[in-house]
């Protein structure tokens, strides 16, 4: 039960220090399962990737979350609130940073600026529209330079999309961010500013990531939530980081590596 509710919001969003996202024996996925009964509970603040081969159910598995696909069994919870098949509950503690596709950024035909200005109303709150200092703000956290605010989106680089969807999310100012591969098809330099800036929304949000290069984010990470094939596997980094976990997974593709540094580059 929550006893710590803080002042509503200009969003009104429900603060309080012990909310809990609950997946109550969640089966996932369309003509067939992709994730059978996943029960699991996640408090705010933490960190929490989702791992697992492309066609696993990551993408399905966050979109359930956000309550934009129903589930073929089971509920997702906010505290007493079910929000299962209901963006428009989920909407007051979800943002969803969606997969970077052509699809999504042409969906946004309009500047940075009035990106986040009006986007707000795109989203499930149908929130009032954000004051320009906030706006300000939001940009300097995630580092998108001045000279940018008023270029169209379509001309920002994967690095700045990336950004400029991180800084919806923190405008959005919800409990619960789920971000859907941030880190893919980005320079290295952006994929390590990104991981600083989702270690730093993780301080005081609950973050649930998916992405191909968990390294990055490992320091900071709370726990690894790894599924195939309607299998899943829910646990700490070390519990979860060992050869014979992943391998139910990757098979002959986990390689460990003694005295290991992590190095990020950029391939021609
Ligand atoms: P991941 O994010 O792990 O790559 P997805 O969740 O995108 O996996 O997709 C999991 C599986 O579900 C894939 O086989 C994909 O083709 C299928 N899938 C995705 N979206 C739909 C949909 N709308 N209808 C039917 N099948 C889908």
């Amino acid at each position: 039960m929550c006893t710590d509710v803080y002042k509503l919001s200009r969003y009104n969003v429900h603060r309080c220090s012990e909310m809990r996202l609950v997946l109550d024996g969640l089966t996932i996925g369309y003509e067939r399962p992709l994730v059978s009964k996943l029960t699991a509970a996640f408090s705010k603040p933490s960190l929490i990737q989702v791992l697992g081969p492309n066609g696993s159910g990551k993408t399905t598995l966050l979109r359930t979350i956000a309550g934009l696909i129903r589930p073929l069994d089971g509920r997702v919870l906010v505290d007493d609130d079910d929000i299962t098949g209901r963006p428009d509950i989920a909407g007051k503690y979800i943002s969803m940073l969606p997969q970077m596709t052509s699809t999504v950024v042409n969906a946004f035909p309009m500047t940075l600026w009035e990106f986040l200005k009006y986007s707000r109303k795109l989203m499930n709150n149908g929130g009032s529209v954000i004051s320009d200092e906030d706006i300000a703000k939001a940009l300097e956290l995630v580092d998108l330079p001045r000279n940018i605010w008023n270029l169209n989106i379509r001309k920002l680089s994967g690095g700045q999309r990336q950004k400029a969807f991180i800084a919806r999310a923190i405008l959005s100012n919800t409990p619960i961010l789920l971000l859907d591969e941030p880190l893919s098809s980005i320079d290295p330099q952006s994929k390590i500013q990104i991981s600083k800036l989702i270690t730093k929304l993780s301080k005081t949000r609950l973050v649930i990531v998916t992405t191909h290069d968990p390294t990055l984010l490992m320091n900071a990470t709370d726990n690894i939530l790894l599924i195939n094939n309607g299998w899943y596997f829910l646990g700490s980094v070390s519990d979860v980081m060992k050869v014979e976990v992943l391998k139910n997974v990757y098979n002959e593709c986990v390689v460990p590596v003694d005295r290991c540094l992590h190095i990020v580059d950029a391939h021609a």
